[in-house]
Order: structure tokens, then sequence, then C-alpha cells
């Protein structure tokens, strides 16, 4: 998780804990506001449900380090 301590300060931030249920009844993310309707797979949204974090969010700050579904694919 390289982009951890990144993520930490983020969600440290009191604008952002206050989206928080905005961003869960809207169906956005508390990160960057943008649409938060699809998921890659259930974890995914389950995650989501969690932290209101959106796909690309949690790809970005949480995933970082693994290597992306084309680069699996062209193995
Ligand atoms: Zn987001």
């Amino acid at each position: 998780m390289p982009r951890l301590n990144e993520l930490i300060e983020i969600l440290s931030e009191p604008a952002v804990t206050e989206r928080y249920a905005h961003a869960k009844a809207t169906k956005t993310c508390k990160i960057c506001k943008g649409p938060a309707t699809r998921f890659r797979n259930t974890p995914s949204s389950c995650e989501y449900a969690i932290s209101a974090i959106c796909q690309r969010c949690q790809d970005l700050y949480f995933y970082d380090c693994l290597p992306s579904e084309e680069a699996l694919s062209s193995l």
C-alpha cells in the first residue's frame, strides 16, 4: 500500500469525514465526489459500503501496488 499515508491524510480531513453520509445517500465517493455506482467485485462494493470510497479511488489508494488486469491478462 504505497499510498496508504496519503489516504490516511485525506481521510483525516474533516471535510471528507463530513461528506460520508451525503456520499452514501447519493451513491458518490467521499474522496473524489464522483459517481460510485459500479464496482469490479463484491469486496469492492463492500468496501464502498464501509468507507464510501469509489472503485477508482480504491484502485488508486488501495491497489496501487498490484498489477492491473491488463497486465495479468497479457501473461
Ligand atoms: Zn472516488
